[in-house]
């Protein structure tokens, strides 16, 4: 029966499609970009923590500097206050200068500390800098990765293409009752629903069918189509 022989043609297009789908799913560079991946997160995510950390310092850096600035401001106008005749006993003038080497002293901590919180700063701007190279190296391999999976889907593609185009042509030749067997069929079996039969052997399940059994599939008129007794599969005698 030749409409058979036709579906036993499109059911290899068939397979072929479904192999190449298959390996372009599975590219091995597909799983190098996972991992790649999940690397980046990993080191994105450090190099968050560590900006955090350093955002803090600098903030704490400078909630100290505007402190040190106030006492400075403090001081400045105690200063003036001293020389611009304002104050002129002798008791106030002391008080007044007793203030001052306050506010003086005073400034004096907060920038004692600042300088302190800048050498926290200056490692882990350093750390800071390392984290984000792991990132942009991590990120330029992704690159690379991505590049090679376009280049080896797109053989793949190609070739998926061509063989779909063969399929369009070759699906037009079967009949339309064949179809709509072999349609469910190939869904329900794993993608093979018609198989030839060598000799006694049903080369969809590679089962040897008994011999009373294969005595009804040869007896059956040829434009009967055979299913295999052990799988289901259309035979093509
Ligand atoms: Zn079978």
């Amino acid at each position: 029966m030749a409409a058979l022989d036709d579906l036993l043609a499109l059911q290899a297009l068939d397979t072929r499609i479904d192999q190449l789908e298959h390996q372009l799913s599975t590219l091995p560079v597909r799983a190098e970009i996972d991992g790649a991946t999940a690397r980046r997160a990993g080191a994105a995510s450090a190099a968050e923590s560590v900006r955090a950390r350093l955002a803090e310092l600098r903030a704490t850096q400078e909630h100290l500097e505007s402190q040190a600035a106030e006492f400075e401001q403090k001081a400045a106008a105690a200063d003036a206050a001293l020389y611009d005749g304002s104050v002129t006993a002798h008791k106030d003038l002391e008080a007044l200068q007793h203030e001052i080497a306050g506010f003086r002293q005073r400034q004096a901590n907060y920038e004692d500390q600042v300088l302190g919180v800048m050498e926290e700063v200056e490692p882990v701007e350093a750390e800071l800098a390392d984290a984000e190279h792991v990132v942009s190296e991590i990120d330029a391999a992704l690159a690379t990765l991505e590049e090679r999976l376009r280049v080896e889907a797109g053989d793949v593609v190609a070739e998926l293409e061509g063989v779909r185009a063969e399929r369009d042509a070759a699906v037009a030749g079967v009949p339309e009752d064949l179809l709509a067997e072999y349609t469910p069929l190939r869904a329900r079996l794993g993608g093979t629903a018609v198989a030839r039969l060598s000799g006694a052997r049903c080369e969809g399940c590679f089962m040897e069918i008994p011999s009373a059994q294969l005595e009804q599939v040869r007896r059956l008129p040829a434009e009967t189509v055979a299913t295999c007794p052990e799988c289901g599969r259309m035979l093509v005698r």
